[in-house]
């Protein structure tokens, strides 16, 4: 594998559809992410083919700097984690990284798995699914420079740089509910706007705002206003002006499941992806890894440790029978 950059990887010739150049390598990695990217460093130091699909668009693409993630002392730049990661994995040969969409999965431990992307199939005896989620921020014009600069979700991740400031929580529900008067341990100036036509906050968690004093504005972004990936103010439907230093979106987040659907991958209820302790999934072959696999924890610090364990538990499954103890 050839040194590249984070989001534009220089790629590799590839063999047209049917070519049986490429034959069937050990582990599809999809996802590019801390989650896909630790599972393929661990695949290469195993000595095993990988090949990682990643389009670039993932919680880990935005503008947030990691200030929680252990050994950066000034905070890290997730895309510069990425960047590092791909670094990483490209001292190893036998891993490649596509910048392709997935759009196609399917096979099973016996017959070895095919993906299909952009035209082309891909054989491998083994899959790690580490696809994330889309996270439902709020679509007011030019929305995306402020994510991870002033528009987030996590307190664990970016409450501790808000203490003190003006926050706006975004959502309709419990959870959002929650979240504000969480903040408001950090900060006495919350507010919480519903940005939705219903209210599905119940009667307990309008007591409890209510007596933590964080007031309650029924009303919808219509844009907003800042500069540089700075919020200085959202402008609501009915004309409401809300200054705040920061916005936190509680308007949650869809995982991405089409490909583990289409492999008969059972879904939790929560409608994550279910794996057990080793991130293995129903469909032997098939592992899942990172903020896929658990509606709570999505840190890299999770993502970085489930790749790492889906890697060594397709390993194993990697191996032949006589090397193993069971
Ligand atoms: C604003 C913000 C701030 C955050 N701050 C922190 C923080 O301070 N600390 C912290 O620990 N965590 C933080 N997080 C959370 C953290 O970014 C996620 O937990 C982490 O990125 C999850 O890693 P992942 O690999 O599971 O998913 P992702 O990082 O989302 O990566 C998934 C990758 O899969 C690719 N992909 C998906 N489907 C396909 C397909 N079909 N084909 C090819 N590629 C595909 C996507 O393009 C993407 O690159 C933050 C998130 C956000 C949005």
């Amino acid at each position: 594998m050839r040194p590249e950059g984070p989001e534009e990887p220089e790629e590799p010739e590839e063999p047209e559809e049917g070519d049986t150049r490429m034959g069937i390598v050990d582990t599809v990695v999809v996802g590019g992410g801390p989650a896909g990217l630790s599972a393929a460093l661990y695949l290469a130091r195993y000595n095993r083919e990988v090949l990682v699909f990643d389009t670039g668009h993932g919680r880990s693409t935005h503008h947030q700097t990691n200030h929680n993630y252990l050994g950066f002392p000034d905070g890290v730049p997730t895309v510069d984690l990425r960047k590092l990661g791909r670094e990483q994995l490209a001292r190893y040969p036998r891993a490649r990284v596509l910048g392709h969409l997935v759009t196609h999965a399917e096979g099973d431990a016996g017959q070895g798995f095919t993906v299909r992307s952009q035209g082309h199939s891909w054989r491998a005896r083994s899959l790690v699914l580490a696809t994330g989620v889309l996270d439902h921020f709020p679509h007011f014009a030019g929305w995306e420079p402020y994510v991870g600069r002033s528009m987030f979700w996590c307190i664990a991740c970016d409450g501790y740089e808000n203490r003190g400031r003006s926050i706006l929580v975004v959502g309709h529900t419990d959870a959002a509910a929650g979240e504000a008067m969480q903040l408001h341990s950090l900060t006495d100036r919350v507010r919480l706007l519903t940005n939705s036509a219903s209210d599905e906050i119940s009667p307990k968690f309008r007591r409890r705002l209510a007596a933590a004093g964080i007031p309650v504005v029924h009303d919808r972004i219509a844009e907003a206003e800042g500069a540089d990936g700075m919020l200085s103010a959202v402008v609501t439907r009915e004309g409401r002006r809300l200054e705040l230093d920061a916005l936190f979106s509680i308007q949650g987040a869809t995982p991405e499941t089409a490909l583990a659907r289409q492999l008969g991958v059972r879904l939790a209820p929560t409608g994550y992806v279910a794996v057990d302790s080793e991130q293995r999934t129903s469909v032997p072959g098939v592992y899942a890894a990172g903020d896929l696999t658990a509606l709570h924890s999505h840190q890299v610090t999770a993502a970085v440790h489930e790749g790492a364990q889906a890697a060594s538990a397709a390993n194993y499954f990697l191996h032949p029978p006589e090397l193993k103890a069971d």
